[in-house]
């Protein structure tokens, strides 16, 4: 690409970010690093109606929790700031006056109850979905059919108006998308848009094509929902004689339920109990609160991985990605025409990958935290082995709290089926003299030696691993299942295992199975 890409997300803020527009986000991100150009955000708040308070700290604290930092945008500033549509609104009216004076657009005065009358007669005569277009509006209120003395007495009086752009009837207007190629459409589809509103205010479609052209955008890479008014803004550049600079449009395919067919919605996420946000979002009207993939557990660098495969493929068997390696792959050629089965048990599985591998500290992190919240306090080198020793087993961080809070909480109840079938006056025997001999190990007591003292003990007592193990187990953890029994031993340590088989015995006395 001999220019320097220039691309941007451009979310309304009217409410949290579907999971949808994070990977716009993140498929915006990936392009510009993937070309060494810059990655823009720029709020699109032209519509007041919809405007919702904290949606864009949301949309900011989102990309921060995935590290898709922004080069240019409102936190950040840049050249052409302020990067707030509310913020530009200056510049917009400029803009339609330009297509006023060139007669592209005009004003329009029809009320709603004339629009709405409009579209009755329309409904009656066959028509299902009535237009203001080329042919509708000469028969309204606008400075195309009004003399204009009327047209400016109206203005000059301060008449409620719109500014609608006058699309020419019988015009193909083609583009290329760089996902779909050829896309074909007859403006006499498109409808005499409103570019200004009677509030002053400029709609997206004059905002986005104004801003995108100063901003020196050159591709544009959004959701499919946005293709139908790709030709608008087609004919827009053309409109404002920008089309040798227009940008390259990519419309990024559906993102469809589990099931496969429809766009999937928040209620997808109720039904099936998984987050179709990024993070947890309460609404500030209604109160109610959702959760995001960050509270459930997903670490950014898997939410990343699952959304990079949402809707493209690396053309190879490989699924798990840093976001390195995907910079390095990702292109708009392999992003797939057809719509992405949201599966969230592939969300899950990237998540235990990423956990796997993750370094100590992250486990670490978190196993400290959910103790502090427990109000335990623990050695942190333990913290680190205990973490380590049950990645392999979870899925999301909070399990390792869950899954290993015996080593850090004393048994106060002991699995019973396992004690009426396993604590027999011989396993108790053996368990005790265990107890005994480890409280004299010296500082080198590890799985191994702990193997050795346990076949040292059954040797002498003429014994086996088989009537044992399960009772010595129990007796330290209080539970039936986990991990490997002399890594626990190793991990709590001679000391700590001695006092608790002290205690066992001591609890369990009265139930020795005769
Ligand atoms: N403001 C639009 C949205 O909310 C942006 C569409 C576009 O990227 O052009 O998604």
């Amino acid at each position: 690409m001999n220019q320097q890409v220039r691309v941007r997300f451009a979310p309304s803020p009217t409410g949290p970010l579907h999971i949808g527009g994070v990977r716009t986000a993140l498929y915006n991100y990936l392009f510009a690093r993937k070309y060494g150009g810059k990655f823009i955000l720029r709020i699109e708040d032209t519509d007041q109606n919809r405007y919702v308070p904290d949606a864009e700290e949301y949309i900011l604290e989102t990309l921060k929790w995935l590290s898709i930092l922004p080069d240019e945008g409102p936190e950040k500033g840049g050249p052409f700031s302020p990067y707030r549509q509310s913020d530009r609104k200056a510049r917009y009216p400029n803009y339609a006056k330009k297509l006023l004076d060139e007669g592209k657009a005009y004003y329009a005065f029809d009320t709603q109850d004339e629009l709405e009358e409009m579209r009755k007669r329309l409904n009656e005569s066959g028509i299902i979905m009535p237009q203001y277009n080329a042919i509708t509006r000469t028969q309204m209120k606008n400075s195309l059919t009004l003399p204009p003395e009327e047209v400016q007495d109206r203005l000059n009086s301060g008449e409620p108006y719109v500014i609608r752009l006058k699309v020419p009837r019988g015009k193909e207007i083609r583009f290329q998308d760089e996902i779909r190629d050829w896309v074909l459409v007859s403006s006499d589809t498109i409808d005499d848009k409103i570019i200004i509103k009677s509030d002053g205010m400029p709609t997206y479609h004059l905002a986005n094509v104004v801003d995108d052209h100063e901003m020196g955008i050159t591709h544009v890479i959004r959701g499919e929902e946005w293709l139908p008014s790709a030709p608008l803004h087609v004919l827009m550049y053309e409109f404002f004689g920008w089309t040798s600079s227009r940008p390259r449009f990519a419309h990024l395919p559906l993102i469809l339920k589990p099931e496969g067919v429809g766009k999937l919605s928040k209620r997808d996420g109720d039904k099936h109990g998984f987050p179709v946000f990024p993070i947890a979002w309460t609404d500030p009207f209604t109160g109610e609160k959702s959760k995001g993939f960050r509270e459930s557990g997903y670490q950014p660098e898997a939410l990343i991985n699952f959304l990079a495969l949402l809707g493209w493929n690396p053309g190879t068997e490989q699924e798990l990605f840093n976001i390195e390696g995907l910079i390095k792959l990702f292109s708009l050629k392999r992003v797939n025409k057809s719509g992405a089965k949201f599966d969230i048990e592939k969300a899950k599985w990237i998540n235990h990958q990423f956990l796997k591998d993750a370094p100590t500290a992250v486990l670490s992190e978190q196993l400290v935290q959910d103790l502090k919240n427990a109000g335990i306090s623990a050695d942190k080198t333990q913290v680190g082995h205990v973490a380590d020793a049950f990645r392999e087993r979870i899925t999301f961080l909070n399990e390792l709290f869950v899954q290993s809070k015996y080593f850090f909480i004393r048994p106060a109840e002991y699995d019973e089926k396992v004690i009426s079938n396993k604590w027999t006056p011989e396993a108790v025997n053996v368990i005790q003299t265990f107890g005994s001999r480890i409280e004299e190990e010296s500082g080198n007591f590890d799985r191994e030696r702990a193997k050795k003292l346990l076949n040292e003990i059954f040797e002498e007592k003429n014994t086996g691993a088989g009537t044992v193990m399960q009772a010595l187990r129990v007796a330290v953890t209080g539970v039936s299942g986990g991990i490997d029994l002399m890594l626990t031993l190793e991990i709590l340590g001679p000391d700590e295992v001695a006092e608790r088989i002290r205690i066992a015995i001591n609890k369990l006395s009265e139930q020795v199975k005769k």
